[in-house]
């Protein structure tokens, strides 16, 4: 089926005239009305636009324009991703009715290439969760296994590139978002480093962590999408003034020489053994193929998530002061006066979750308390910061599991946000420190579900965390495996 295949090779499908754009698109949308009611991945979509899309990606093909590697190929966007004239709603009822009047540049930088966008896919709200429970319109189910959460705040983008009901997609990642998901749904994610990806347009949650990046079905497909979406903007000034390889230098299947450590604060009692099974034995592959593996150590690991929930939590009580009811977004109907107004419409139109971080960033950032937890926060980051400077000089890429435990049962940790934090224990350090990040399958646990192997790389070396990830996967069948959605007792 077209909808099964990646990027790259429905490239060469299009460039040889054996397929058409609007072939591919409605493939991708019967397998939205086969298996989406089941996924619940998609908060909106897009077929009209999409179709028209197609049609003009079409039209280059026949003319035998020399197209780029993304024309006509299906893609989903978070829908915290800024998109012209369509909803994007951060998976919050504050949102419900927004429609942007202007695109996030790398939906502009993806149009130029022609690509056809499916939908915008469910998330937790402003991104702030690891479950994609904390959306105020519906929960995700993991492809894998319906009964379980497909991972977040991205869960919905990872979902649907699992699902085949999108070739690829474009998440976010704070403190995980991306890895994470990636590892539970069985795809690729990777979070490029801080300021490679322009944020302009992406809604804000905290903005010294935030960054876009891709989901895939390949390391190859990751590549093509990193070249369209990465780039310094003048509408950021976050984004880095450098220039952008070609990353697809970086899929070269040879890891001889290179030297990758295994730290070894990764490996706790919190670690699932299953997990700890396979991440071992994706490392041993590695070392097969020429790779030097030396144990590092990264001391300061352990306060990786107690930092991350004083910095986030922080910047996300900033940036989320706009909603405010005044100029977009709901607006309580029926105020008594004006801070009535402000108070109830952010009251009716957050979620719990997001109530909690603007508390906790708010106490954070509070006079007589700021010192103490703010300011230092901010020296532990640069501390975990150093021991990653301190590794890089040692090795090239840095391998850890990516989650420590499969996916879990929906409603599980919803009541206990302490452990639903624990989830991005080892996400966070690589985000404090900008660090670029793939997660690439690696393997199943006995239940079936998919383990994700994380590899970070020094700022800027994208290139040699892909060629680990290539490599990892041309030696390996992990990525070729499909979920079976079962459809009332029908596979799909
Ligand atoms: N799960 C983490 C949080 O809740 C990370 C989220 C993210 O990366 N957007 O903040």
């Amino acid at each position: 089926m077209l909808y099964e295949l990646t990027a790259h090779a429905l490239h060469e499908k299009l460039k040889n005239q054996e397929i058409t754009a609007v072939e591919l698109a409605e493939s991708v949308y019967a397998r939205v009305d086969e298996v989406e009611r089941h996924v619940k991945g998609y908060l909106t979509l897009t077929k009209d636009t999409a179709l028209e899309q197609a049609n003009r990606a079409d039209t280059g093909f026949q003319k035998g324009d020399e197209m780029p590697p993304l024309a006509g190929i299906p893609i989903a966007i978070k829908d915290v991703i800024c998109t012209k004239g369509v909803r994007t709603t951060c998976g919050s009822k504050i949102l419900e009715s927004f429609v942007p009047p202007y695109d996030a540049t790398v939906m502009t930088k993806l149009y130029k290439q022609g690509v056809v966008m499916i939908g915008k896919t469910n998330m937790d709200e402003f991104a702030m969760g690891s479950s994609t429970e904390n959306s105020a319109y519906q929960i995700t189910h993991n492809p894998w296994n319906l009964d379980t959460i497909p991972g977040g705040s991205s869960g919905g983008s990872a979902a649907v590139v699992s699902a085949d009901t999108a070739v690829c997609s474009l998440g976010s990642d704070t403190g995980g978002s991306i890895r994470q998901p990636a590892a539970l749904c069985g795809v690729v994610g990777m979070k490029p480093t801080y300021g490679r990806v322009s944020r302009y347009g992406l809604v804000a949650f905290a903005s010294s962590l935030d960054q876009i990046g891709p989901f895939t079905k390949d390391v190859t497909d990751c590549a093509l999408l990193l070249n369209a979406i990465c780039g310094s903007d003048v509408l950021d000034a976050t984004s880095v003034d450098m220039s952008v390889p070609d990353f697809t230098q970086g899929l070269i299947n040879d890891v001889k020489g290179l030297k990758i450590g295994v730290p070894k604060e990764y490996f706790t009692p919190a670690l699932d053994t299953e997990i700890a099974d396979c991440i071992h034995s994706a490392i041993a592959v590695l070392e097969g193929l020429g790779a030097t593996v030396k144990e590092i150590s990264l001391p300061h690991t352990e306060y990786a998530i107690a930092t991350y929930y004083i910095i986030a939590p922080a910047e996300a009580s900033a940036n989320l002061a706009r909603y405010d009811g005044v100029r977009y977004g709901y607006r309580h109907e029926n105020p008594e006066d004006l801070i009535n107004m402000y108070k109830r419409t952010r009251s009716e139109g957050f979620g719990e979750e997001v109530k909690r971080r603007i508390m906790l960033g708010t106490f954070a950032l509070s006079a007589g308390y700021q010192d103490a937890y703010y300011k230092k926060a901010q020296k532990v980051r640069t501390l975990i910061k150093s021991d990653f400077d301190a590794a890089f000089e040692k090795v090239d890429v840095i391998a850890t599991p990516t989650s420590p435990t499969p996916a879990f049962k929906i409603g599980e940790r919803i009541a206990d946000p302490l452990q639903m934090y624990l989830s991005d224990v080892m996400t966070t350090p690589a985000s404090h420190a900008g660090l670029p990040g793939i997660s690439v399958p690696c393997g199943f646990v006995k239940s079936g579900l998919p383990v994700g192997l994380q590899l970070l790389g020094a700022p800027f070396a994208e290139e040699k965390v892909l060629r680990v990830a290539y490599t990892f996967e041309q030696n390996t069948e992990h990525h070729r495996q499909k979920p079976q959605i079962q459809t009332n007792g029908v596979v799909s």
